[in-house]
């Protein structure tokens, strides 16, 4: 598979057009930011770090019957996908109380949620990625209520998968972020990334934070945290 221009630069990612017009390359990158790109940073071997494990927890979904839009690793920080139209919510699934929803609500951090809880936002820097319900989202037209239901399906699932496989590595799943595309045919498929920049993982014991977080809040260590969660996920 030839990469040939670059589609577009994100904030963590660079998106390359390939020979296959129905296959993207993504290369992650060290860059970190926070609160909408006003926070600007590098934690370096992030990039290599965070490729691998989505491919990993992508390939863990995809055995259990969730479609993804994972391919091929092409190297450390490159992976093959599958060229999906992004649908541009962010969807975030909670176990814990953290961030956002603690501050909103105010809900002590570290709260366990009686029941896992989704809030979409729309992915709109200019806009500060709002807030959006589901009327809002079909009053809009962003997604069909056939759509929305596949994606909550998909997410509640993707949650149990995910939070049950990383306790077998003594970490906790706090919350996450996911974002679905739609194939050139319809069908909604997960995309994007599941990594320590869009998770809040903690040690199951001592709640050590092990994600993006420790950049975010200046906690230091974000560097060997990443590296923690590749060890442990990957054992490298
Ligand atoms: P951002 O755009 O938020 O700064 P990134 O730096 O991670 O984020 O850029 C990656 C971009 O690629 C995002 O806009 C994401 O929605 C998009 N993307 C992820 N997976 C796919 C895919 N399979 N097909 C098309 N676009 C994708
Ligand atoms: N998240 C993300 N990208 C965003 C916003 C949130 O990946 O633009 C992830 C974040 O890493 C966390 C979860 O979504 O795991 C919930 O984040 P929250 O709404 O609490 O926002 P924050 O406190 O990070 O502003």
């Amino acid at each position: 598979m030839e990469k040939l221009n670059k589609l577009y630069e994100g904030k963590a990612k660079e998106v390359y057009k390939t020979s296959d017009p129905n296959c993207l390359i993504v290369s992650y990158k060290d860059d970190a930011t926070a609160f909408n790109g006003e926070k600007k940073g590098t934690i370096s071997g992030k990039g290599a770090i965070n490729n691998q494990l989505t491919n990993h927890f992508m390939q863990m979904l995809e055995k259990n019957n969730i479609p993804t839009h994972f391919v091929k690793e092409i190297s450390k920080n490159e992976t093959l996908v599958k060229k999906v139209k992004i649908i541009p919510l962010e969807v975030i699934v909670r176990n814990l109380a953290a961030g956002s929803f603690s501050k909103r609500y105010g809900v002590e951090e570290g709260t366990r949620l009686k029941k896992p809880s989704l809030e979409f936002s729309l992915k709109n820097d200019d806009l500060g990625d709002p807030l959006i319900n589901t009327y809002h989202i079909l009053s809009i037209g962003l997604a069909t209520e056939f759509e929305i239901e596949r994606i909550e399906k998909y997410a509640f699932k993707i949650n149990s998968l995910l939070r049950e496989y990383l306790l077998k590595f003594d970490v906790e799943l706090v919350d996450f972020k996911l974002e679905f595309g739609k194939t050139p045919d319809g069908k909604i498929i997960l995309a994007d990334e599941i990594s320590p920049d869009t998770c809040r993982f903690w040690d199951t014991h001592t709640h050590e934070k092990l994600d993006k977080d420790r950049f975010r809040r200046d906690l230091g260590g974000e560097k060997e945290a990443y590296f923690e969660m590749l060890k442990r996920i990957i054992g490298k």
